[in-house]
């Protein structure tokens, strides 16, 4: 069903700045448009930098890419709205900073900003890539990721947090589904962790403008819900800010189960090496 489509990038160049979630500094970047079979490249200091999931060197709290010396933190929000709006090329300057703008949390910020100045069709066609056998991580019983072939992009995803309990959502992968179910689910985390984390250096950007925070103590979200099962859909999002690091194309259902960065980025570099290392 995807055989006639063609590879997409944005109209126009798109500067988005603000604070890291996790460094909570000041940092920008900006999109640009880029030719066809070009992918998606990083800018950084004047040098170019091809991005594959083999990039990825921290799956910690965040998914972070190193080039060499240079590290770019907190990717996946923004890299989900490549495969959410299917954006095949792309570059992606860094002005200043080491990590992509929280913004608020989600991926909206990004969406509506290249809705904006729209995206244009080029001339060579999507490359899409199929599994030819299923692939699986198991971190437990209960805790797992599968990829089955499909020529589809599917996900199938469930949560079982403490507190939060269980969250189950799936769905077909569009710009339309993307957009609407999708974009807008924030990162959540627990009012509990937060000293805990921001001793350790991490979340030191983390406030109610950009996370959707669960008081342990008051059993519930203290700011506004956006969906009623946010918390999955922001799995979601993660996750398809992983596969968009994958490249080409990669297309499948994948059955998750209690995953995440870690898990996501593991099983994705496992496909890559099954067929791209010679
Ligand atoms: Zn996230």
């Amino acid at each position: 069903m995807y055989l006639m489509e063609r590879q997409k990038t944005i109209k126009r160049r798109i500067t988005f700045e603000g604070i890291g979630l996790h460094t909570g500094k000041e940092s920008a970047l900006t999109l640009e448009p880029a030719d066809e079979n070009i992918g998606i490249l990083f800018r950084i200091d004047g040098k170019e930098f091809y991005v594959n999931i083999t990039n990825v060197c921290d799956t910690l709290q965040n998914i972070s890419l190193c080039f060499g010396e240079r590290k770019v933190m907190t990717v996946e929000h923004l890299f989900s709205v490549f495969t959410g709006l299917g954006i095949d090329n792309l570059v992606i300057e860094i002005n200043y900073g080491e990590e992509v703008p929280i913004l608020d949390g989600s991926a909206y910020e990004f969406v509506k900003a290249i809705k904006e100045v729209g995206l244009v069709e080029q001339s060579a066609r999507r490359e899409y890539f199929y599994i030819d056998r299923e692939f699986r991580y198991t971190k437990s019983e209960d805790q797992y990721l599968v990829l089955k072939p499909s020529d589809r992009l599917i996900i199938d995803y469930e949560i079982d947090f403490e507190f939060i309990g269980k969250e189950k959502l799936r769905l077909e992968v569009t710009p339309e589904t993307y957009e609407r179910e999708i974009s807008k689910a924030r990162t959540f985390g627990f009012l509990e962790d937060a000293d805990r984390l921001k001793r350790a250096g991490l979340a030191l950007g983390a406030d109610l403008s950009n996370v959707h925070v669960y008081s342990k103590a008051d059993r519930k979200f203290i700011n506004q819900d956006r969906y009623p099962d946010e918390s999955v859909r922001h799995k979601i999002l993660d996750l398809l800010g992983a596969i968009a690091i994958f490249r080409p194309s990669l297309t499948g259902e994948f059955i998750a189960r209690k995953s995440g960065h870690t898990m996501d980025v593991a099983l994705l570099k496992e496909v890559y090496f099954t067929y791209f290392s010679y």
